[in-house]
């Protein structure tokens, strides 16, 4: 496990899923994290969960990333919090699923405006204090979807896909300060998000992962957390993706 001793982590839709894993272990590595997701409850189980094994280790912010007012406030109220920021995880995400013919604008609206807009919002709350750090980190958690395509998700498509976009761009803007920005691209890894899935669809999945099952958690929470720590010095502007092999060239 790496030291995030004296770092501090904001990782948002940290409150269940690939973020809560995400918060978790970075907290486990020394790290404080400010925990984001929607609901109070959700973000306030994850920050307990971590404070129970390290009083102070880290605060929830309930608040919606894709508005941008509420998430300039959110940055001045972590700095207030905790100091400084060190790495920041865009990970809060959404999928509102349907065939183009009967996709309604606001299914469009509100998936861009959280995986895309929402990436926006808090990289410009929070890169300040990540050029003053000396090790900052910014890490997005995109989809293979965002690499492929898939018929019933362009919305989800284009935002994971926008996203890839942005984070090579924040990576050559930032690059100058030492400021890594990476995007890691899941496959199917099982979530409450995976859990919603028909068994038909399922099935016809995993005839296409070479590996032959969904991914953990884990698995994205230990390339996450390898990004985030100084063995990646010299990673930026990457896309990569834990999928059992499934987009392999
Ligand atoms: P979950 O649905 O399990 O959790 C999503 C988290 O994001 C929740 O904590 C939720 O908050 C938070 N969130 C959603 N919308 C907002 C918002 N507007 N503002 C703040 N927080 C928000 O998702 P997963 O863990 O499955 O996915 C995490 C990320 O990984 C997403 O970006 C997803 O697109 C991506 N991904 C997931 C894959 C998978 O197979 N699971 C595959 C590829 C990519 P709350 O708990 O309060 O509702």
């Amino acid at each position: 496990m790496q030291s995030f001793e004296g770092k501090v982590a904001v990782v948002t839709g940290g409150g269940r899923g690939i973020g809560g894993s995400i918060a978790k272990a970075l907290a486990a590595g020394g790290a404080k994290v400010a925990v984001v997701s929607r609901s109070e409850a959700s973000c306030g189980r994850t920050a307990d969960e971590i404070n129970a094994a390290n009083p102070g280790a880290a605060k929830a912010y309930a608040i919606d990333v894709a508005d941008h007012e509420a998430v300039q406030e959110l940055g001045k109220q972590v700095l207030a919090d905790f100091g400084t920021v060190d790495i920041l995880v865009n990970n809060a995400g959404v999928t509102r699923d349907g065939l183009l013919m009967r996709m309604k604008e606001e299914d469009w609206m509100t998936v861009l405006d959280t995986n895309l807009k929402g990436a926006f919002n808090t990289v410009k709350a929070f890169m300040r204090p990540i050029m003053k750090s000396e090790s900052g980190r910014i890490i997005n958690i995109a989809s293979v979807i965002g690499l492929m395509g898939n018929a019933g998700q362009a919305n989800y498509a284009a935002s994971k896909a926008g996203l890839i976009g942005f984070t090579k761009s924040v990576a050559r803007e930032l690059a100058g300060k030492g400021v890594t920005s990476n995007a890691v691209a899941p496959g199917f890894i099982t979530t409450d998000m995976t859990d919603a899935l028909s068994p038909a669809l399922r099935e016809g999945i995993l005839t296409k992962i070479p590996l032959g099952s969904f991914g953990e958690v884990d698995d994205v929470t230990n390339l996450v957390v390898f990004l985030a720590g100084p063995g990646a010095r010299y990673i930026t502007g990457q896309v990569i993706a834990v999928d059992g092999g499934m987009t392999m060239q």
